[in-house]
């Protein structure tokens, strides 16, 4: 490790002490590895001491998973940021851990390609903590999660050993498939040190439609419709009538918010002759019983001015109930509307606001419990009950952010004590001392 590589100066300590839920904890030290040999060396010395590791990228998870522990020390992957590989021919990119997001969609473009998972982060997440968190944005909906989206890793498991997993092909099945465990495994298992990315080439061909019903129902069958026909949207997005109502008319394109109740951004892209088909496939799929209007962008500009509603409503959340719950289920497709009349009844029911948005091409729901300090005990009631409802409907109780230590108390909800013994004893397997973000998606034996 270089002499400048090891900060136990309380000015970097609580530098590193938070990530984007509310939660903060001083780690003992900060460490900044330049190389995978520097990485085993000090997760064997951790190991020796029984010192917890937790590794960070940019600090932007929502759920804690980035909060170190008090006596451990935080792996800050910055200085591996490096893009090792752009390989056109083979449609793959390999990357260090701290590389942004966004500058490998930059990269990517400049050879004609992107990577397809798209937090609204990418600016300031890092592929590190998206492939930790198994991250996805509204282009999952075409293109898949991160798990579809890495071809290969190189880790450090909590042993101190490095192993590589996946192979530079699409096809490969040697092996069980220690690339999808190590995704999603939020820095439990083991320190991402290289990623094969898979590239899929750009196109440049766009539209964006938006379109206006009555109710969510009638959104649902939209959604459903669309789903189930031949184009896949690259993003499919809603807004509940109490986003809607957030937002305001202006965003409405003259229709008044009180006459609709649900709303769909689709963007579409594919070859540039191919879009006046595409748009209208869609756009006759998207017209159902219930529809207000369907306005189709027919320029950038115009597109931005659509996307703008749905940009709007974090500010405007803000502004209304500066607190929220802030979940990010999934159910099937197919029973978005029971997801939407349930949390309706739930609002009702704990006299709270409930303000549901999100990928719907995934069934995927941000659902908001607006509030502030003095309603937070009735919140967190009506959130085990909303957690109850989404499990029933067949879903899952996060689609991207995660677990960290905010939702770990809930996943045996979800998996159940069988799975979660398997995953407990996975854990022992990779990092024997219990070291790796202890405290993180596991809840308490
Ligand atoms: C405004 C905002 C919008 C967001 N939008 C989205 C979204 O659209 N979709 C989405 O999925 N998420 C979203 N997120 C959540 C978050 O940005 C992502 O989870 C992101 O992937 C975290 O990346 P990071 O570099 O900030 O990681 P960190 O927050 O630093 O770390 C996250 C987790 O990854 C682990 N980790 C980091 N690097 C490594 C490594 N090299 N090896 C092993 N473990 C590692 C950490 O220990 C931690 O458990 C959003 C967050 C914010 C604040």
């Amino acid at each position: 490790m270089p002499r400048d590589g090891f900060r136990d100066d309380l000015a970097t300590r609580v530098a590193y002490s938070y990530d984007n839920s509310r939660r903060r904890c001083t780690p003992a030290a900060v460490l900044f590895p330049e190389e995978t040999g520097q990485v085993v060396k000090l997760v064997r010395a951790c190991g020796e001491h029984g010192i917890p590791v937790t590794a960070r990228g940019l600090g932007s998870a929502t759920t804690g998973s980035a909060v170190p522990a008090s006596d451990g020390v935080v792996v800050s992957f910055e200085r591996m940021a490096r893009i090792l590989e752009v390989n056109p021919a083979d449609r793959l990119m390999v990357v260090q851990p701290g590389v942004l997001n966004a500058e490998v969609q930059r990269v990517a473009a400049g050879a004609g390609f992107f990577w397809a998972p798209d937090p609204t982060s990418a600016p300031y997440s890092t592929i590190g903590g998206n492939i930790a968190c198994h991250a996805a944005g509204p282009r999952a909906v075409k293109y898949g999660t991160t798990r579809e989206n890495i071809l290969g890793l190189e880790v450090v498991t909590g042993a101190g050993d490095t192993i590589r997993t996946g192979t530079r092909t699409t096809k490969g099945v040697v092996g069980y498939d220690l690339t999808r465990l190590f995704i999603g495994s939020e820095g439990t298992l083991a320190l991402t040190t290289e990623a094969t990315l898979k590239l899929t080439p750009l196109q440049h061909g766009r539209a964006t439609i938006r379109a206006l019903y009555h109710d969510v129902d009638a959104a649902a069958r939209a959604v459903a419709a669309i789903m189930a026909g031949p184009v896949t949207p690259c993003a499919l997005e809603f807004m509940d009538g109490t986003a809607i109502q957030l937002v305001g008319a202006d965003h409405l394109g003259g229709a008044s918010p009180e006459e609709v109740g649900a709303l769909l951004l689709i963007e579409l892209e594919g070859e540039p002759d191919l879009m006046h088909d595409l748009v209208e496939s869609v756009s006759k799929r998207a017209t159902v019983a219930g529809t207000v209007s369907v306005d189709i962008a027919t320029d950038a500009a115009e597109a931005e001015r659509l996307w703008d509603c749905r940009r709007a409503l974090s500010p405007a959340q803000r502004r209304l109930k500066p607190h929220k719950i802030n979940e990010d289920v999934a159910v099937p497709v197919s029973v978005m509307p029971a997801l939407v009349k349930g949390l309706a009844d739930l609002a009702d029911h704990h006299g709270i606001l409930i303000l549901s948005f999100g990928h719907a091409g995934n069934g995927n729901l941000h659902v908001n419990l607006l509030g502030d300090d003095a309603d937070l005990e009735r919140r967190q009631a009506c959130l085990v009950e909303v957690f109850r409802l989404v499990l029933d409907l067949g879903g899952t109780l996060s689609a991207e952010h995660g677990i960290g230590s905010e939702k770990r108390m809930f996943v045996e909800m979800e998996l159940g004590k069988p799975s979660l013994a398997a995953m407990r004893a996975l854990k022992r397997v990779f990092d024997p001392a219990g070291i790796l973000n202890p405290g993180t998606l596991f809840p308490d034996d």
